[in-house]
């Protein structure tokens, strides 16, 4: 089903700087409506001093912004069921040893859900998601307890329906457009990010405002989106371009699983 002529106007006014970002605006634009609420699992572990340490409302929360900001393609999320595991070994996981990540998928995956898994610890990044999704009996996404914030779990959403960082090839991406659709994240309505994942942001960023002067292989500076969720900067967050939202619905629709 397609939805035509939705006007969704997204302005990010950065009050610390007086400048205005990028608008997101999507007028006279066609989006897929998938008309699906997808149901989570929410896992909550308890840490080592024996505390869950987050509560349902702050989930739920979170959870009601996101849904803000996936409501274009007609998407949205409902938590069915908290889950609360006592093994406090399964408080901490990393990207790098995935071995802890995939024993609790392996243990507490609920199929054909979205499962969230709230952790303590996860060194150097605020969430992640293992697999798509296309992988209805595996996937989860692993969100740290003091990052549940609506950003947060949109970007892990955000991988979770195949987006990529807006910085994916570190600047690659030209910011004249001419390769968009190869480099980068390869969505032609975010701007080139030279970005590199891990770098300090105050490199990148002052007070949300671009500062970085590097330049693109023809010489040109980068503006970076520094709003848009799949980036990485912590400014003010605005959503998802069209282009984002349109390759999730499409992932989504051409998938071979359709979650529950
Ligand atoms: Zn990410």
């Amino acid at each position: 089903m397609v939805r035509i002529g939705i006007i969704l106007f997204f302005l990010c006014l950065f009050q610390t700087t007086g400048l205005y970002a990028q608008s997101y605006t999507f007028q006279q634009e066609s989006l897929p409506c998938l008309q699906k609420k997808f149901t989570i699992v929410a896992h909550i572990f308890k840490d080592p001093t024996g505390k869950y340490g987050v509560t349902e409302q702050s989930i739920l929360d979170a959870i009601k912004g996101v849904n803000t900001f996936f409501a274009p393609i007609c998407v949205s999320y409902e938590v069915c069921a908290f889950k609360y595991h006592d093994n406090f070994q399964h408080d901490s996981v990393s990207i790098d040893e995935p071995g802890i990540s995939n024993e609790i998928r392996k243990l507490y995956h609920e199929d054909f859900r979205i499962n969230l898994y709230f952790v303590s610890f996860i060194p150097d990044f605020c969430g992640f998601a293992a697999g798509t999704h296309n992988d209805a009996f595996t996937s989860g996404i692993f969100i740290k307890k003091d990052c549940i914030t609506t950003r947060t779990i949109s970007h892990e959403l955000g991988h979770f329906f195949t987006l990529s960082h807006t910085f994916e090839g570190n600047g690659a991406e030209l910011v004249n457009g001419a390769n968009c659709l190869t480099e980068g994240d390869q969505i032609c309505d975010t701007p080139a990010d030279p970005y590199k994942a891990l770098d300090p942001l105050p490199a990148y960023v002052e007070n949300c405002k671009f500062i970085f002067g590097g330049q693109d292989a023809n010489g040109e500076y980068y503006n970076p989106d520094l709003g848009n969720i799949m980036s990485y900067y912590e400014c003010d967050t605005c959503g998802f371009t069209w282009g984002q939202l349109k390759k999730m619905a499409d992932a989504y629709l051409a998938g071979a699983v359709k979650l529950w």
